[in-house]
């Protein structure tokens, strides 16, 4: 049993692992930039520890003085929520030495996971489908061009480290595979310190749709069904619903038997996600893993009943799995939207600063999850999403007319937010019916509804 942990994150899931510790009567601590040292994790925490200035790479990011922070609040384990150094495994293995529980799974898996072209290799080798692509690092301008011969055109270029839609290019043509290739090495050097690159067959308006693992530390896994979340922007995630519109119990079967298989073949422990591409076929190919909690796993929450952050911190105290596979019932249907802070008229630019009100909805079947509050400043240093309006009912028509109540009725002033884009996005025909994949945002900025929907308002 944990007595403390610590939380090496901020915003809203420092908050959501703060509410499970509090349920569960685990203390804990959060660790803070000066950027958030008005912010309600401190608050809430039973101890708050500063760890350094607002940017990641001198605070949150800095293992030495989390790890500290830990000895000296004297921790049994350490929650690192979803970003950051949630999938760092040297991070996990730091943790490991001293002795502290890293809530998530070993730095072996993290490690077979993290690089996306072994990840792969092990999914084809444990028979999984995957994306059609090069079987390794792709080296030099020679070797790119070959691969997307031998794919053929379009093809996307990924970082092996990648991350969050960053180092991605997507070529349809030799000069932009040459072009795309010296970007994505530039981009993913610079963001996450490794410049290898692989190459994909670009699927055209594919579904993105993800299974959420959990596995306990004594061989069980599990699946808790799936999420489509290919409403995207720029390759971020804007909403994500459960179940998804295209699935059939027999599809669920055999992509759930997948990511079942796909986390056996790693030992894999903790929550995890298995993210699939699924073309107009519904064939589905195994894309990445996510070895941690995941920003949309509320709408999970919501449809199985299970809260997935205490299932977290059971597994990582050694508990067994208290459900087995045909225990797990989805009921009624859930759609999350993120709440960013930016402006969708000037090309989602990011807005900090302060917001002078602040009133989340709320009723029957909705849930919000967010850090923010009246006179909250959002500091311009971190990601913008700023809350996620989740709201559940029996039918996704149901669901889909409860967001857009509930999201009538967010008042957010000081900043500019997405709620406006995200509102006529669930308003759209071709939403309500289910009818949409990742080219799907693109197209409706492209055409311009937005922007003439928002002037004639
Ligand atoms: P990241 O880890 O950076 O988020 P992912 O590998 O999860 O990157 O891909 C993010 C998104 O990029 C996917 O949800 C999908 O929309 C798009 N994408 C990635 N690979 C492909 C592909 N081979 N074909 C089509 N779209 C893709």
């Amino acid at each position: 049993m944990f007595n403390k942990i610590l939380i090496a994150n901020r915003g809203e899931i420092a908050l959501r692992v703060i509410r499970a510790c509090k349920e569960l009567g685990i203390k804990t601590v959060a660790v803070y930039s000066t950027a958030d040292a008005d912010s309600m994790p401190r608050h809430l925490a039973d101890e708050s520890v500063c760890i350094g200035p607002p940017p990641p790479s001198n605070s949150y990011l800095m293992i030495e003085r989390i790890i500290s922070a830990a000895e000296i609040c004297d921790v049994d384990a350490i929650h690192p929520g979803y970003g950051f150094l949630a999938e760092n495994a040297h991070f996990a293995e730091v943790c490991r030495s001293c002795n502290i529980k890293f809530i998530g799974p070993g730095p072996e898996q993290i490690n077979a996971m993290g690089d996306k072209v072994k990840a792969k290799e092990t999914m084809r080798k444990a028979k999984i489908p995957v994306t059609p692509g090069s079987e390794a690092d792709v080296p030099d301008e020679a070797s790119a061009k070959k691969i997307a011969k031998k794919l053929g055109f379009p093809v996307i270029i990924k970082a092996a480290a990648g991350g969050g839609g960053r180092g991605m290019r997507i070529a349809h043509n030799e000069a932009s595979l040459v072009r795309g290739f010296n970007a994505a090495k530039l981009e993913a050097e610079k963001a996450f310190g490794n410049a290898t690159v692989y190459i994909e067959k670009y699927l055209e308006n594919p579904r993105h749709i993800e299974f959420q693992i959990l596995a306990d530390e004594h061989g069980n896994v599990l699946h808790l069904g799936e999420r489509d979340c290919s409403i995207q922007r720029r390759h971020q995630k804007l909403i994500e619903e459960s179940p998804s519109p295209i699935m059939t119990p027999d599809l669920r079967k055999r992509m759930g038997d997948a990511a079942v298989s796909a986390a056996r073949a790693v030992n894999y422990s903790n929550a995890g996600t298995i993210e699939f591409l699924v073309d107009k076929n519904r064939n589905f190919y195994f894309m990445e893993m996510n070895t941690r909690v995941q920003v949309e796993h509320p709408v999970t929450e919501q449809i199985t009943g299970i809260d997935i952050v205490k299932q977290q911190l059971k597994i990582a105290m050694g508990e067994k799995l208290p459900y087995r596979q045909k225990e797990i019932q989805f009921r009624g249907h859930a759609i999350e939207c993120r709440v960013n802070a930016e402006n969708p008229h000037y090309n989602f630019a990011p807005c900090p600063g302060k917001v002078t009100q602040y009133c989340p909805p709320g009723g029957f079947g909705v849930r919000v999850d967010s850090h923010v509050f009246p006179g909250y400043v959002i500091p311009p240093n971190y990601d913008s999403m700023i809350a996620k309006l989740i709201v559940s009912a029996d039918t996704r028509t149901q669901a889909i007319s409860r967001t857009l109540r509930a999201l009538e009725e967010f008042q957010i002033e000081g900043v500019h937010t997405s709620i406006p884009f995200t509102q006529f996005v669930v308003n759209s025909r071709d939403f309500i019916e289910g009818k949409y994949d990742t080219g799907y945002i693109e197209n409706v900025l492209n055409s311009g509804q937005f922007h003439n929907s928002s002037v004639k308002a």
